[in-house]
């Protein structure tokens, strides 16, 4: 997915660049109102309401009224957050800094969340596609190239969570919360059983990704 951050602040935009980069997503950075407004259907953007050119409230309801592109408004001052202002903005969320890195994952992940229904809702009909593989949640069907891939339930259902954000890494907690039970505490074993069962019926064990030390990403294989 590729993240529109708008932000003047060097000093808070690189590090923040860097740190989406590294968790597989894409950034485009700019610096003004205006700049954020040029860049055409933007995925998700992160908004900084303290712009040189601009009132970052201005900038959040002229791209909210052309599209439904999620929105992560950025602010450094709390008494500047007025969330029912925000929210008749258009604004899906707001982060006031400073913020841990990992807490803005979370909410980007929270309001996509929202915005691409799971796996296990039947709204989701959608077929997801990563590169050659294609996931109709609707029809819990998995085909590769065209090919069905045989799945049992709790493999679709895996496979349908890593695919709603391909190239993103899923902490293993979030996974299991998501895909087995909302209070999972239990071990993790189920996980790496399901993922080996997984990249064997894929036919590529680079489809699905191991990162040290946090969880798994979806990926087309190289
Ligand atoms: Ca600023």
């Amino acid at each position: 997915m590729d993240i529109l951050l708008v932000e003047d602040d060097d000093s808070i935009a690189e590090p923040l660049c860097a740190g989406l980069q590294r968790v597989g997503y894409t950034v485009t950075r700019v610096a003004t109102g205006g700049d954020a407004l040029a860049v055409v259907e933007p995925e998700f953007i992160l908004l900084d309401l303290g712009l040189p050119d601009a009132d970052g409230a201005d900038v959040c309801r002229e791209l909210r009224g052309r599209s439904d592109v999620p929105i992560i408004v950025i602010t450094a001052r709390a008494d500047e957050i007025d969330r029912v202002v925000l929210l008749e903005l258009g604004a899906d969320d707001y982060m006031v800094k400073p913020f841990g890195f990992k807490e803005l994952q979370a909410r980007i992940r929270a309001v996509l969340r929202r915005a691409q229904p799971r796996a296990a809702d039947p709204g989701a009909t959608t077929p997801l596609r990563v590169g050659a593989l294609e996931i109709d949640r609707r029809t819990r069907r998995v085909t590769i190239d065209g090919a069905e891939v045989l799945l049992t339930p709790k493999e679709f259902d895996l496979l349908a969570f890593l695919a709603t954000d391909p190239g993103a890494v899923f902490s293993r907690q979030e996974i299991l919360e998501s895909v087995w039970d909302t209070h999972w505490y239990g071990p993790t074993k189920t996980l790496d059983v399901h993922v080996a069962a997984l990249r064997k019926k894929l036919g590529e064990t680079a489809w699905i990704e191991t990162v040290r030390g946090v969880g798994f990403r979806l990926s087309p294989p190289e």
